[in-house]
């Protein structure tokens, strides 16, 4: 399997122009910033490798992602949570259901201490040196664009969850990297930053309010909801609409000329599971 160089496309949202970096379009069943950090794993062979072991939470894109890896390597995986609340197991949906038709083993334990020598652990969501590989690639897509576009002042931005993915654009491109905190608040995510690196890190923008991750905000689902009309895009619930009503209050504000980037990082067969919560409350 390759990857071709995803598509870059302009809109208006909300009478401002952006350009959109279509990661979710990298691969129908590889996609988004996961396919970019597991490039790696993807590429590169593992003679000595049959099993594939992370853990986290048992809706993430990242466990998803993973189980179309093993399964294009004929691996097995091994996935461990905390737990699977009793309806998602009555009813699967989304990246849950998915994983599983993929052969994904979910296992609510602690994940082992110690593996053996054919196992291949995965931190959770993907945060791990290895990801650069795939990131360095989407850093080159970006500066080809700007160079036959002639784009000089430009800002990239994408909402972070472990900072993984913004951390490695930062230090590949010549462009300042923006990004906020979906997961944690921006001090967790300045040491997620610096546990990967010593150096050279993307500008969080604070949130002007806290959010929690996973909860249901009528904010989040407008948004997304105002996105898909005006750019006929779907993005992501639970890190893109943050992400936009971040990025949408520093353009406002910011005082220079320049372009933005946002970064589509995929996460699309997640919004299932979400849009049915989001429906379950709030009556839409
Ligand atoms: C995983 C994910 C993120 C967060 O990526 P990090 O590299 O962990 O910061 C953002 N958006 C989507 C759609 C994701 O699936």
């Amino acid at each position: 399997m390759t990857f071709t160089n995803s598509p870059i496309q302009e809109v208006i949202f909300n009478n401002q122009k952006y350009f959109i970096k279509r990661d979710d379009l990298l691969h129908q069943d590889f996609s988004g910033n996961k396919a970019r950090k597991f490039y790696y794993f993807l590429k590169n062979d593992f003679p000595n490798i049959k099993k594939v072991i992370s853990h986290g939470s048992a809706q993430s894109n990242a466990m998803y992602s993973l189980s179309v890896l093993c399964k294009l390597k004929g691996w097995e995986f091994d996935y461990y949570v905390d737990h699977i609340a009793s309806f998602l197991k009555e009813n699967p949906i989304g990246n849950y259901k998915f994983a599983l038709k993929n052969g994904m083993n979910i296992i609510e334990n602690q994940i082992p201490e110690i593996f053996a020598k054919d196992e291949l652990f995965i931190n959770e969501g993907g945060a791990l040196k290895e990801a650069s590989f795939g990131i360095e690639l989407l850093a080159k897509e970006i500066i080809d664009w700007a160079k036959i576009n002639d784009i000089k002042n430009l800002k990239v931005f994408l909402p972070s969850g472990t900072g993984t993915t913004a951390l490695y654009l930062q230090q590949y491109l010549p462009f300042e990297v923006l990004t906020c905190a979906c997961v944690g608040d921006e001090e967790y995510l300045q040491k997620q930053f610096e546990m990967l690196e010593k150096e050279t890190f993307p500008t969080i923008i604070k949130r002007k309010k806290k959010y929690h991750f996973g909860k249901l905000y009528k904010e989040f689902y407008e948004i997304h909801n105002l996105l898909k009309e005006q750019t006929k895009i779907e993005f992501d619930l639970l890190y893109d609409s943050l992400g936009w009503i971040v990025l949408e209050d520093f353009v406002k504000n910011d005082k220079e000329k320049f372009e933005y980037l946002y970064i589509h990082q995929g996460g699309i067969i997640g919004n299932s599971s979400m849009v049915e919560r989001y429906n379950y409350k709030y009556d839409y």
